[in-house]
């Protein structure tokens, strides 16, 4: 059952601009104040909220106070939630993952905050677990994944190298093909073999490597190095080899930018030992979800690690973890994930609708959170801390507050 809530002064709602081709890849990693002065000021903008499971209803509870927080504090911004169910536990107790109306509410929205969905023990008839967040990046072609991973000042390393503190590199993840290719279909099976595809084709190719050249051109204005690895198999798997090929002929387009190849078990690797060298990878789906887990490692782990489902029409705002049933409903869980992946979703919105609140009220969010940290007063468990979801969310809306 969705329900709607205004955060802000109810305003003239402009049409969701869902044909509007400019998905610039710098919403997803503005860190600076904007030039606000050719910006509107009087969107209101209608975010679907899915909880889902596990601990995606609590970060996603403390998110919609600490958006309200932002509501009130930061002229002109004005957000209208809509909570929609779905999930593992809905899918138990429905027989149904993802209702229509929750899909259709998504499609409508001008963006979609999204906790986690599954739990282990809730399963398909073929073994697996159901995914809508999957459907809806396959069903709304949300291509781009992208994975920021950056320290913050202030935040707890968990590798002794100081040098750690320097990490600053984005994994864009391909989504709606390679080895995710028969989600849909489930690949076939029979009792003595089980088979999946990896599907990579030329145009699911093209556009998420001009998405990475991209971004990696954006922070090359920004002071990054502007160098764009491309993360594959293409020793072994005739797919990623095909991958390859395609980044090769893409990286034309792209001369400022730097491009180079890596394989995957190598990257792993790297990314451990020398992290601070990678600026933007971007991978096949299955090696861009395994990866981001092990970047996110490096700054502390999923509690810390946002990310954002960028297409040409629509875009997800999911935190990289999962629904974490280990540490469910005690208050435990890490929020700064969905609260980082929520200022992508403002500067995205920001972004593609010219509306400077939007962008302020991002910064705002993660300078809030940055003091959180340089202060001590944000530690949370997952950091060897003492401080749960609502104490975390509560120092960030004070932080906000107190500017
Ligand atoms: P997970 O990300 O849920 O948890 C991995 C580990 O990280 C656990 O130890 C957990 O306690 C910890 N963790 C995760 N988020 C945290 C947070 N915010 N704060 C502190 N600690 C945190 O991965 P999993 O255990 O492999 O999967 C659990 C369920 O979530 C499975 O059903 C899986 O299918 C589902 N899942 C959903 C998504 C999604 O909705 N986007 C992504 C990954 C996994």
């Amino acid at each position: 059952m969705a329900h709607s809530h205004h955060l802000g002064a109810l305003g003239q709602r402009k049409p969701c601009r869902g044909d509007h081709n400019l998905h610039m890849p710098e919403v997803a990693v503005h860190t600076s104040e904007h030039s606000v002065n050719t910006m509107s000021t009087d969107s209101e903008f209608r975010v679907a909220v899915m909880p889902g499971d596990g601990i995606g209803p609590e970060v996603c509870d403390v998110c919609l106070k600490v958006l309200h927080a932002l509501v009130t504090r930061v002229a002109g911004l004005q957000l209208m939630t809509e909570v929609l169910a779905g999930g593992a536990a809905h899918y138990r107790d429905t027989g149904v993952a993802l209702p229509d109306e929750s899909t259709k509410a998504a499609e409508d929205s001008d963006a979609i905050l999204f906790g986690a969905m599954g739990l282990p023990d809730v399963r398909m008839p073929d073994g697996t677990e159901i995914n809508p967040q999957v459907t809806l990046r396959i069903g709304l072609e949300l291509y781009a994944g992208v994975r920021p991973i950056k320290a913050m000042p202030g935040m707890p390393l968990p590798l002794a190298d100081p040098r750690a503190r320097d990490i600053d590199l984005v994994i864009i993840r391909e989504q709606t093909e390679g080895l995710f290719a028969d989600f849909q279909d489930k690949g076939t099976r029979d009792g003595d073999t089980a088979v999946d595809r990896c599907v990579v084709t030329r145009a699911g190719t093209s556009r998420v490597v001009d998405f990475a050249f991209r971004l990696a051109d954006f922070r090359r204005s920004k002071g990054r190095p502007g160098h764009v690895t491309c993360v594959d198999k293409a020793n072994v798997l005739t797919s990623m080899a095909f991958f390859r090929e395609i980044f090769d002929e893409r990286r034309g387009n792209f001369p400022t930018v730097d491009a180079g190849h890596a394989y995957i078990d190598a990257t792993a690797l790297n990314l451990v030992r020398q992290p601070r060298t990678f600026d933007v990878l971007v991978t096949e789906n299955l090696l861009g979800d395994i990866l981001s887990d092990l970047a996110a490692g490096l700054i502390g782990g999923m509690g810390v690690a946002p990310s954002a489902d960028i297409g040409d029409r629509h875009a997800m705002f999911p935190p990289c973890h999962g629904s974490a049933p280990d540490i469910a409903g005690i208050d435990k869980a890490n929020p700064i994930a969905l609260l980082l992946s929520a200022a992508m979703m403002l500067d995205w919105l920001g972004e593609r609708h010219h509306v400077s609140a939007c962008l302020t009220a991002a910064t705002r969010l993660r300078q809030a959170i940055e003091r959180g940290f340089a202060n001590g007063l944000i530690r949370p468990y997952d950091f060897g801390g003492t401080h749960g979801t609502r104490k975390i969310a509560q120092t960030v809306i004070d932080n906000i507050n107190t500017r």
